[in-house]
């Protein structure tokens, strides 16, 4: 079915006349005269010219790799961008976000810098997991986004695909139901991408950052009903995407690359699994959270101590311990073979 999903953005974003970059009105073909650029550039890249703002290249091997379709997509600098358009997009002050901690601190600030209410819908730790509450649809439909994490950061948790489409149904006609799946390929089950076609109120966020281990490139992708991304697009910075990011974007989605891409994710699930054995054999491990993801979640007697003791021995871990239900909890990265070998020594030496 159609949706009008103008009518879920502020009125100052759909009353807006978006701003027209000359790389929007016009390719960059010919002599450039338009955009107040140096002539002169300092090597063949041509950093001296304005990037095209969503390069048509990049967006075919991006709506590939995620199997929708171009007009679905809106390339952007990096998923924590995808968050803070949706919010000042859909958002007034005073509307409410829904949130599922312990999870990823961003989607609450950028609710808060908007103003907009943070309603919170904790996770439920159920033996060996964590689940979404029973009141979660009840919850999300008095919200005008709500974030859905799967897997899960920090607890590695996937949800199920009844939840978020029952979320979904709740806010149909009344908001958008954002599911960030920054670690989607190091689960086994398919993204939700598979489902937007099904649930039109459905925006999946994907990032280049983690499998595809370009965190330094900064890109993300929102993908959503043609009309989400319209809107989006309204307030999106008129250069986003830095020409040396989409280059590398473009050399890491090449066949080649991403086969070995797919290699480097089957030795992160093996040194996972290594980890996950070594840390099954320590006593003073009192939960561990494998989850789905490239970390693993650990509760420990004194997390500050081990935090401290593994930072002395060169290795950083996460403290998640001002997160709530996570008291005294370290997350931890899955690295290579040989930092897995360090991180497992460390611990295995560790006094609690
Ligand atoms: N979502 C989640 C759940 C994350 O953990 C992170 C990064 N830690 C992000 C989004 C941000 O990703 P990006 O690098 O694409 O901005």
């Amino acid at each position: 079915m159609k949706r009008d999903y103008d009518n879920l953005a502020r009125p100052e974003v759909r009353a807006l006349t978006p701003y027209a970059s000359a790389r929007a009105l016009a390719d960059a073909a010919g002599i450039l005269l338009n955009a107040n650029e140096n002539p002169f550039s300092f090597d063949d890249r041509h950093l001296n010219r304005y990037p095209d703002p969503q390069p048509a290249d990049l967006r075919e091997r991006l709506a590939t790799l995620y199997g929708v379709r171009d007009e679905q997509l809106l390339i952007t600098r990096g998923s924590d961008e995808g968050i803070d358009l949706l919010v000042r997009v859909f958002c007034a002050a005073g509307e409410s976000v829904l949130v599922m901690p312990p999870c990823f601190g961003m989607y609450a600030l950028s609710a808060r810098v908007q103003g907009a209410r943070v309603v919170e819908a904790p996770l439920v730790e159920t033996r060996g997991g964590f689940e979404a509450p029973n009141d979660l649809a009840e919850l999300a439909g008095a919200c005008k986004l709500a974030f859905l994490c799967s897997p899960n950061n920090p607890t590695g948790s996937v949800l199920a695909a009844d939840t978020v489409e029952s979320v979904c149904a709740a806010m149909d006609g009344r908001g958008l139901v954002v599911v960030d799946e920054a670690y989607v390929e190091f689960q086994a089950a398919p993204s939700f991408t598979t489902r937007l076609d099904a649930l039109p109120n459905l925006v999946v966020l994907r990032t280049l950052s983690k499998a595809h281990a370009l965190a330094g490139c900064r890109l993300g992708t929102v993908i959503a009903d043609p009309g989400v991304i319209a809107l989006l697009r309204r307030i999106i910075a008129p250069y986003p995407l830095p020409t040396p990011t989409v280059e590398a974007a473009l050399t890491a989605l090449q066949p080649e690359a991403l086969a070995r891409q797919h290699e480097q994710l089957a030795v992160l699930a093996e040194q996972k699994a290594r980890l996950v054995e070594a840390l099954g054999t320590l006593d003073w491990v009192r939960d561990l959270w494998p989850g789905e993801a490239n970390f693993v979640l650990v509760r420990v007697p004194d997390a500050r101590r081990l935090l401290d003791d593994a930072a002395a021995a060169g290795i950083r871990l996460r403290n998640q311990s001002a997160q709530r239900g996570l008291e005294e909890c370290v997350r931890i990265t899955i690295g290579t073979p040989a930092e897995t070998d360090a991180l497992i020594d460390f611990l295995r030496r560790w006094r609690a």
